[in-house]
């Protein structure tokens, strides 16, 4: 059974070059200050169920390239699994935001993936300082070990607000990905609305982004997240 907070009918943002729609799962066990989803961190925000999404897919049959399962965190409840599995059944492609908190369900969750955005919130030893979770950069790391072995079609981003991440914080991760293989990178300035407010309202620009950066990857964009 899964719970569905919301489901966004059509975006052409949320997966990059696809028609897609988004739903967004209920539930994330991390903390990050500048969540802009943070009503979603917990379960009690769901208002539909598989049922909705089934019976909203079947009518967009045809008319939207693929699903996107998006959060919160989408694989906190194991259900996401099998929905990616009977979206596929459908004929959609099959979308996945993730922070990377559950490695051995995304494990599972590959043979139906087509696309992952895949949050990099720190260097990976760095991580707890934003999550709010011991552990959870090691976590991520897998997660990213994963998609890489699979040569699933990936796209990770890295949130930046300059009280939490220096320019050689963003110069590690970058460096780090880049070692391990990974193509493309988005930096996504941080954005005050939507959050709770935590964070004072302080934001980056392309030129912050130190210039060796962006030749490391063969995708490189920097948006306002
Ligand atoms: S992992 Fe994503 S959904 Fe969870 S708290 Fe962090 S930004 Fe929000």
């Amino acid at each position: 059974m899964l719970r569905i907070a919301g489901i966004t009918p059509f975006t052409t943002i949320d997966w990059p070059g696809k028609l897609a729609c988004v739903a967004f799962l209920a539930g994330c066990p991390w903390k990050c200050p500048y969540c802009q989803n943070h009503e979603l961190q917990h379960m009690d925000a769901a208002t539909q169920g598989e049922a909705e999404l089934f019976s909203f897919l079947a009518q967009r049959q045809g008319l939207l390239d693929g699903v996107v399962f998006s959060g919160g965190e989408p694989l906190l409840q194991e259900g996401v699994i099998d929905a990616a599995r009977r979206a596929r059944q459908m004929g959609f492609a099959v979308g996945l935001h993730t922070c990377g908190a559950y490695p051995q369900r995304l494990g599972k969750m590959l043979p139906f993936l087509d696309w992952v955005g895949l949050d990099v919130k720190a260097p990976w030893s760095d991580y707890d300082t934003i999550t709010g979770v011991a552990g959870s950069g090691e976590q991520a790391q897998r997660s990213l070990r994963l998609l890489l072995d699979a040569g699933v079609s990936l796209e990770t981003r890295t949130t930046w607000h300059p009280d939490l991440l220096t320019q050689d914080q963003m110069a590690k991760i970058a460096h780090d990905l880049a070692e391990c293989g990974v193509r493309t990178w988005a930096v996504q300035a941080y954005r005050h609305v939507g959050t709770t407010g935590i964070l004072a309202n302080e934001t980056v620009y392309p030129s912050d982004v130190p210039e060796d950066l962006s030749p490391l990857f063969e995708h490189y964009e920097f948006r306002r997240a």
